[in-house]
């Protein structure tokens, strides 16, 4: 080859390797632990750490230490916070948009039949399958395990799923049973609380992840008051032309997973450099939760991942990226 070929041939590698990498931007992934679980703080946070690198911690604001010891405690949520994770939100009891009514309009139950007058019990129709917390002109009724647990205190309501029917008993007895006013706890509410529960704790909620990853268009639709940005499943990489805030897709990471199959489909995405991966994790190297992975596998991901020159970014983090190649979603 002639030296002047050589030289043209050098020239043009400089701009293949150097410029590519100055025009593109690099690929992102995320790394999100759902559910708040003790292995995020125990085990995930220390890997993360020693790499200097954020995750992403959805937290169910009714599973939090002391009252449930699987789960983190405020203090250690704050310590994340602290560190440059992002912490989301992921409802407050874990429910599906629909098995619980979806916008405030829907709470409201009408049309309740007195069945017993000493105490006064009533009875209404329920027929979704969960119900998560019952307010009486806004205050919240406790469950009771058994229909003639009402007996004991007012302020008491009953589900009874087979039957889709729900028995309470008020704080106050009205004239006429129309003029109760006894709302369910919906959907639009698990998202408006858990944020509210995480702001006085002084975390400010950017993001929430939607729980078992299930999503509905009108749950997405509400979820646009209460957050800027909203992650689900899928199953697919986020790309300019795919991209929806309202809808993030994630990848499900399974217990029999190796680094290598998630290293696999970092690959298989990552050829565009615009596109990002993100990982819905559980607990780490426990046994606890859904689908709990080891501390070992998590290492050899993250250690890849900064060898390649990945960028490893929060989801609003991402998302503020992906917005800005992807103009009006
Ligand atoms: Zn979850």
């Amino acid at each position: 080859m002639k030296a002047r070929s050589i030289f043209f041939l050098a020239l043009a590698l400089c701009v293949m390797v150097f410029g590519s990498a100055s025009l593109a931007r690099a690929a992102m992934v995320s790394l999100t632990f759902d559910d708040g679980l003790n292995g995020t703080y125990d085990f995930a946070y220390p890997v993360l750490s020693k790499y200097g690198v954020p995750g992403v911690s959805g937290i169910i604001t009714s599973r939090i230490e002391p009252d449930h010891v699987d789960f983190m405690n405020w203090e250690e949520i704050d310590k994340l916070a602290g560190a440059g994770w992002e912490i989301a939100s992921h409802s407050v009891h874990h429910v599906r948009p629909i098995d619980v009514p979806v916008s405030y309009a829907k709470e409201p139950i009408k049309e309740w039949t007195l069945v017993s007058s000493d105490p006064p019990i009533y009875r209404g129709h329920y027929d979704y399958m969960l119900l998560t917390g019952l307010f009486d002109s806004g205050r919240p009724l406790t469950a009771v395990a058994d229909a003639k647990e009402l007996k004991l205190a007012p302020g008491t309501y009953f589900f009874d799923r087979i039957y889709e029917s729900v028995l309470i008993r008020p704080f106050k007895t009205p004239e006429y049973p129309t003029q109760l006013d006894i709302r369910a706890f919906s959907y639009e509410r698990e998202m408006e609380q858990s944020k509210k529960e995480l702001a006085d704790h002084g975390i400010e909620v950017k993001t929430y992840i939607t729980p078992y990853n299930y999503w509905t268009d009108e749950a997405k639709e509400a979820s646009k008051r209460y957050c800027q940005f909203a992650a689900t499943g899928e199953g697919l990489a986020n790309r300019p032309g795919n991209f929806d805030r309202y809808a993030i897709k994630r990848y499900m990471v399974h217990t029999n997973d190796t680094a290598a199959s998630l290293i696999r489909i970092v690959k298989e995405n990552t050829v565009d450099k615009n596109s990002w991966v993100i990982f819905c994790l559980h607990s780490i190297g426990d046994n606890t939760g859904w689908e709990p992975w080891s501390s070992e596998n998590l290492d050899k991901l993250i250690a890849w991942l900064k060898q390649s020159g990945i960028d490893i970014v929060t989801i609003s983090g991402g998302a503020e990226r992906m917005a800005k190649l992807a103009p009006g979603k």
